[in-house]
């Protein structure tokens, strides 16, 4: 098999060998409470319940009438005992719904629904009813990004196996344990966006799981479920950050590009991260909505690396330490992996439907030093996938001039880190980019707000 990838990017130390070996460990918080966020992708929602009701595994309990929403529902059956703010990733205060499980299995699923016979309108609703949103780290809801733009064509259906990210496994256990499910997933959502073409991009380190895939690619042929078997196939790529990335996935596997600011859509692809497309299958065959997920936890810090399935809203911390023991010296807590993820300031938040790990790691690990003035060395420009030039974004952004640092591509950045991990002056390229898109992102937000009050303003003039 041809082994295809991007220009650009990084191959960081991939340090995933502490838990690719290992079994997924089904695992329940020791408190028997899970803290789930009331929003986990897409517009906010409103909770459904209140603190005394009775809940069931599965059931809805927040919502939202915007398309753009995705519901969650009750990941333990038990009683609603608080509705207050936690800490979630990000290190921000989120509404959670507290449930104390009660012990029992009792269950509120929707009924099965064969995928390839229902409308494409039911199967969108299917989707949005299970709350299913990107799994592999935007939390995108899938119901949007299986219904692409009136006008564009799917020619291409990725699934997103790539795990470029060091230290995480848990997509990889996912294609190795439930393969079926993954395959089956990948032809439901083949079949939903109308394209021809299924590919399962992986990177070569993996490439262990070929034949495991085409096995169950070949079982699901020749158990035809529908049109949406028909082509299905796996891609090696080669081992690389950001390999997992959509725009760099789609350039590697069809070499076409997405125009800045452009959708997969524009490129004819939808990419689906594995997990997202193994509970896409359970949606339709069990009626089963995305109420746990697989997770790694890992770094130089844990003394017992793993992976785990766990309820939503399971807090980190619960798990330490009768799932995961920490050894001294933890130096940072990282929700994701140590390229993309977020620094909390503690373990006490919730596992939720986009957390793919959870990493403690020593200061070895860690790049502690302190910046040093920018050298020009220009290397940040030479890895930087999507053709940025991160070090003018970052003079720009010091020089509080955000409408160059926006002319130097602020808004296309990703955020995955490369240019950060080779600057050999520490610069912390990726926080400011982050700070400065919120600063944008206000911006536009004022100026909105501006001009709507001053058409109102017009409007009520008129109308005098
Ligand atoms: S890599 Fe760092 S030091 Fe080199 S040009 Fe970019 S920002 Fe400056
Ligand atoms: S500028 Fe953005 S997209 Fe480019 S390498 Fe840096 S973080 Fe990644």
């Amino acid at each position: 098999m041809n082994i295809k990838t991007f220009k650009g990017g990084v191959h960081p130390p991939e340090r995933k060998d502490l838990t690719s070996g290992l079994p997924v460990e089904s695992c329940f918080p020791s408190t028997k409470t899970v803290w789930i966020p009331v929003t986990q992708g897409g517009a906010p929602n409103k909770p459904l319940v209140q603190v005394g009701d009775t809940v069931a595994r599965g059931q809805k309990i927040a919502e939202s009438e915007a398309f753009m929403s995705a519901p969650v529902h009750a990941s333990v059956a038990g009683t609603v005992k608080k509705i207050e703010t936690h800490l979630a990733t990000g290190n921000v205060d989120v509404q959670c719904i507290v449930i104390e499980a009660d012990g029992s299995d009792r269950t509120d699923f929707m009924p099965p629904l064969d995928p390839f016979t229902c409308t494409r309108e039911e199967s969108l609703a299917r989707v949005r009813a299970a709350g299913l949103v990107g799994m592999g780290g935007a939390a995108f809801p899938a119901h949007v990004k299986f219904n692409p733009p009136k006008g564009s064509k799917i020619d291409f259906l990725i699934a997103n196996g790539a795990e470029c990210e060091p230290y995480l496994t848990i997509d990889a256990l996912t294609m190795r344990d439930e393969a079926a499910r993954v395959v089956d997933g990948v032809a439901i959502a083949m079949h939903i966006t109308g394209a021809p073409e299924g590919i399962i991009a992986i990177e070569d380190n993996k490439a262990d799981l070929v034949p495991v895939l085409e096995k169950a690619i070949a079982d699901l042929r020749s158990n035809p479920v529908g049109a949406g078997a028909r082509k299905i196939r796996v891609q090696l790529l080669k081992s690389k950050y950001p390999q997992g990335g959509e725009k760099m996935l789609i350039t590697a596997v069809t070499g076409r590009e997405v125009p800045a600011g452009g959708l997969p859509s524009a490129a004819g692809c939808a990419v689906s991260n594995v997990g997202t497309l193994k509970a896409l299958s359970e949606a339709f065959r069990e009626g089963k909505p995305l109420i746990e997920r697989g997770l790694t936890l890992s770094g130089g810090a844990c003394a017992n690396p793993k992976n785990v399935l766990v309820p939503i809203g399971t807090l980190v911390g619960d798990l330490i330490p009768e799932v995961v023991s920490l050894n001294p010296g933890v130096s940072k807590i990282l929700a994701g992996g140590p390229m993309m993820g977020i620094a909390m300031k503690s373990a006490s938040f919730p596992v939720q439907k986009n957390t793919s790990g959870v990493l403690f790691v020593t200061d070895k690990e860690t790049t502690l030093l302190e910046e040093t003035p920018c050298i020009g060395c220009g290397r940040c420009m030479q890895v930087c996938s999507c053709r940025l030039a991160p070090v003018l974004i970052v003079r720009a952004l010091k020089a509080d001039n955000l409408e160059e640092a926006k002319r130097c591509g602020l808004m296309d950045c990703i955020e995955c880190g490369t240019c950060a991990y080779v600057c050999p002056a520490r610069i912390k390229l990726v926080q400011r980019f982050r700070i400065g898109k919120a600063q944008v992102r206000a911006e536009t937000q004022k100026q909105a707000a501006k001009a709507a009050a001053k058409e109102a303003a017009k409007a009520a003039q008129g109308a005098k």
